[in-house]
């Protein structure tokens, strides 16, 4: 374990174009990395080891996806959305319970899926996410920020 917030951050060539085309840098990396690692604030998928961690840099909310290995910190992939999650209004979803494969590291608690409410440009939406049954830390995936909220943000923008 490596947990040097100065520590190499290890990268497939195909995941540093992909973040430089999603315009995500290496310092949006650091702030989520110090963040996750600070109060160990980070989604844990025990069968890979993968852990998945966010930080809300104001606008933006970038997340990474990413393991701590002996010679630095390997990342699989970032990503990021402008909708906020509204933290601490979660309610139980009516969806049948799911196995999410994730585990909330500062809680070891199993993720559940929750109706979270998202905001972005005065506008309140709900939707189900996996989150913490404890903290109501939420898990968004890579699909549903650039595919779902990518899409939803462009369209309010455009209102
Ligand atoms: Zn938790």
């Amino acid at each position: 374990m490596n947990n040097d917030d100065a520590a190499p951050l290890l990268f497939e060539p195909m995941v540093q174009e992909l973040l430089e085309q999603r315009g995500i840098r290496e310092e949006n990396i650091r702030q989520v990395l110090a963040f996750a690692r600070a109060g160990k604030m980070f989604h844990l998928q025990p069968a890979t080891g993968h852990c998945l961690a966010s930080f809300n840099a104001g606008k933006v909310t970038y997340w990474l996806e990413y393991q701590e290995e002996e010679g630095g910190c390997r990342i699989f992939t970032a990503y990021s959305h402008r909708m906020k999650i509204l933290e601490g209004y979660n309610l139980p979803s009516k969806q049948q319970p799911v196995e999410t494969g994730w585990i909330c590291a500062k809680c070891e608690a199993p993720l559940a899926i929750a109706t979270v409410k998202l905001t972005y440009l005065d506008e309140t939406f709900a939707v189900d996410l996996p989150s913490c049954p404890l903290c109501q830390r939420v898990l968004v995936n890579e699909e549903q920020a650039v595919s779902k909220m990518a899409l939803a943000e462009r369209m309010l923008e455009d209102k």
